[in-house]
């Protein structure tokens, strides 16, 4: 909120005159509008920073899906084995989703295990 030249006051931004002394108020200069500021040239390709198209993750996201070969291309992209920084962070995303879904898979038997176990010492208690 801008202030009176005058008197010191707040006064509202459409205001002419200030409301407390009604000296003239100098508007206040307009903020860019975020937009007017030119278009960034996007990275060449090769850099690191090149935007992966989405042909780029189509492919990327089909070679990590090989049955063994995808898990030995993901580790090595996610230790920095391409130069792209999206394949890189694709990868380790898919490492984690992958950890992930093995925690689960261990836990899930580890229940199996413990509640048929549970479930044979239960029938061996009743016959
Ligand atoms: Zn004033």
């Amino acid at each position: 909120m801008p202030f009176c030249d005058n008197c010191g006051k707040p006064v509202y931004p459409l205001d002419k005159v200030c409301s407390n002394c009604g000296a003239p108020v100098t508007p206040a200069p307009l903020p860019a509008p975020a937009n007017n500021r030119p278009a960034e040239p996007e990275p060449p390709q090769g850099s690191p920073y090149a935007v992966l198209g989405s042909w780029g993750f189509v492919g990327s996201i089909l070679l990590l899906g090989l049955p063994i070969a995808g898990f030995i291309i993901a580790i090595v992209w996610a230790a920095g084995g391409t130069v792209n920084l999206n394949r890189r962070n694709l990868a380790r995303g898919y490492l984690i989703i992958l950890g992930l879904v093995a925690a689960l898979y261990i836990l899930l038997v580890i229940a199996i295990v413990a509640f048929g176990g549970s479930a044979l010492l239960l029938n061996n208690i009743i016959q």
